[in-house]
């Protein structure tokens, strides 16, 4: 059971019009005296700009860093792992306008494409040979689940925006497994197959998000792709979770009305068990309070051999300073 937090700066974007660049990578030589890819992000002590701060994670991917970079160092290593059976967790992190939607699951051209369709391409492409290689005895089925939590409710993505009660759907435990009840769960066999569920899905996102008078940086949005595989004697189980998390900002500087101040409180504590049970996993306590907020919850977040990757998106700029310092503080807990 083990997490991993990187980061990933974002380059500035043309029309940014702050452009006073305070975070940056550094590199450490590592034993062999080679530099490797960065591990540490400084920024100025945003109360004494000739202090400054500084963090370590476990790889920091600069602006220039490809989405195929990210993937193939961080993700695809996982891959193996989610087919022998342990369940994997992916999260991005940061403030709205950091680049966790870009991160998760990126833009159009193939290029650009992030973390989410990569991970179903690596995942079919294993499927194939899974089923290749045992000559047909074992077949492996891939059944999607996609749902947002906003204000601690849950919403199902694969439903029309009109089909929503407003309460949400409710979660329950059942052999010892938490579940979502009346989730959709859509068996999904092929890359171009998810593509439209996926893109059908975001229209829902959007559309329901102004209906329900929120943005959806104020929702998680959690991808789950169960895998089952199935011999003659045997069942085996796992499933990869990708997770854009509400923006972190902190909303008390920016707009205090009431329902923004629900959402926000909602939004701080789920982050808030989040980072308490990546600390819990890392310091291999054997309790790990994820029964403590839905998400966590409906992860089972450090059960069942559980990987998590989590993905700090920071914006490079002084306009985001005080949000980024305490990202990097989330983050340095979830370490
Ligand atoms: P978030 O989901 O955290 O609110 P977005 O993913 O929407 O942020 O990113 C904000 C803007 O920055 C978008 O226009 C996005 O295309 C751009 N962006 C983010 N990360 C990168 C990157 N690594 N390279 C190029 N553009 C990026
Ligand atoms: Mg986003």
């Amino acid at each position: 059971m083990s997490v991993r937090v990187v980061t990933r700066i974002r380059p500035l974007l043309k029309h940014e019009l702050d452009k006073d660049i305070i975070v940056t990578a550094e590199s450490h030589e590592n034993e062999s005296g080679t530099k490797g890819r960065p591990t540490v992000v400084r920024i100025p002590n945003p109360k004494n700009d000739a202090e400054s701060f500084s963090f370590q994670f476990s790889s920091v991917y600069e602006q220039d860093a490809t989405q195929q970079e990210l993937f193939e160092a961080e993700i695809s290593p996982t891959v193996k792992q989610l087919f022998n059976g342990v369940d994997l967790s992916i999260f991005a992190h940061g403030c709205t306008g950091t680049g966790k939607t870009h991160t998760m699951r990126g833009g159009k051209s193939l290029a650009d494409r992030g973390v989410i369709p990569r991970l179903l391409s690596a995942i079919y492409r294993r499927c194939k040979k899974i089923e290749k290689d045992s000559g047909g005895s074992t077949q492996v089925e891939v059944v999607l689940e996609y749902y947002e939590i906003y204000c601690d409710r849950v919403y199902d993505l694969f439903e029309p925006p009109e089909k929503r009660t407003p309460s949400g759907l409710p979660i329950r435990d059942n052999n010892g497994k938490t579940v979502v009840v009346g989730l959709t769960e859509k068996p999904c066999a092929t890359l171009k197959e998810f593509e439209q569920l996926y893109d059908q899905a975001n229209t829902n996102r959007s559309t329901s998000a102004t209906k329900l008078n929120a943005h959806s940086s104020r929702s998680h949005a959690v991808l789950c792709v169960k895998i089952t595989q199935t011999t003659e004697t045997t069942i085996r189980i796992s499933r990869a979770s990708c997770i854009d998390l509400a923006g972190s900002e902190d909303n008390r500087r920016t707009d205090n009305n009431k329902e923004r101040l629900v959402e926000s409180s909602a939004i701080n504590k789920s982050l808030f068990v989040l980072a308490q049970c990546v600390d819990a996993i890392n310091k291999k306590q054997s309790r790990i309070p994820y029964r403590e907020s839905k998400m966590t919850r409906i992860l089972r977040l450090g059960q069942n051999n559980g990987l998590t990757v989590m993905i700090l998106n920071l914006a490079p700029t002084r306009a985001y300073h005080l949000d980024t310092v305490s990202s990097l503080n989330f983050a340095s807990r979830t370490k």
